[in-house]
C-alpha cells in the first residue's frame, strides 16, 4: 500500500485525527477507536512498513521496547490481569492491517476476547519436515541479521587502547532503548 492512502501514516502525520496516548520521534500510540477491551492501544511506527519484517531489527527493538512500556503503563494505570502484545496483519477475517502496528490488548476477567483456533493434526514425518524446514530458514535470517559494523567502529577496534574490546560488538543496541 501507498503511503498516503494509508490510514495509519495519515493518522501518524496528524492529518487524521486520533486520541494519543504515547508519541516519540518514532511511534505513536492511539487508543483503538473499536476497542477489544478498556485501554485497546495500537502502536504505530511513523514510518510506512507493510509488515515488521520489513523493519531493519534496530528499529523494531526500539519498537518494541516502546510497546512494551505503554502496554506496563496500560498495566499500571488501569489494572487489568494482563497486558497483551498482538501483532497481527488480520483482526477481522478478510480486513488485512495496511501497516506494521502492535495491539496493547488488556485483559479482564469479563472481557469478550476470545482466541480460537482448531488444533491441527500433523504426522510425526510432517513435524519434522517442518522443524528442519524453519530450523535452516533461522541459519539464514541470522547470518543475514548478523549486525555488520560500521567504518567508524573498525577504525575504533583497530586503535591499541581499544584491543581488549575486539570481541565486543560494535553496535551497542541496548543503549538506543528507552526506559521508562
Ligand atoms: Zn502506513
Amino acid at each position: 500500500m501507498e503511503e498516503e492512502k494509508c490510514i495509519f501514516c495519515m493518522i501518524a502525520s496528524k492529518k487524521v485525527p486520533a486520541k494519543e496516548v504515547y508519541e516519540d520521534p518514532m511511534v505513536i500510540g492511539i487508543l483503538d477507536i473499536n476497542p477489544a477491551s478498556k485501554g485497546h492501544v495500537i502502536m504505530i511506527p511513523k514510518k510506512h512498513y507493510n509488515n515488521i519484517y520489513e523493519m531493519p531489527q534496530e528499529e523494531f527493538l526500539q519498537y518494541m521496547s516502546v510497546a512494551r512500556a505503554v502496554g506496563y503503563a496500560i498495566l499500571l494505570s488501569l489494572a487489568p490481569n494482563n497486558v497483551e502484545m498482538l501483532y497481527t496483519k488480520e483482526l477481522t477475517k478478510g480486513n488485512v492491517t495496511p501497516h506494521a502496528l502492535i495491539h496493547l490488548i488488556p485483559r479482564y476477567n469479563d472481557d469478550t476476547i476470545n482466541h480460537v483456533w482448531q488444533p491441527q493434526k500433523m504426522e510425526e514425518s510432517d513435524f519434522i519436515a517442518v522443524e528442519n524446514t524453519i530450523k535452516s530458514a533461522i541459519e539464514k535470517v541470522k547470518s543475514a541479521e548478523a549486525p555488520k559494523p560500521t567504518k567508524q567502529a573498525a577504525e575504533e577496534q583497530k586503535k591499541p587502547e581499544n584491543a581488549v574490546k575486539e570481541n565486543k560488538p560494535p553496535i551497542n543496541i541496548q543503549r538506543k532503548i528507552v526506559v521508562f
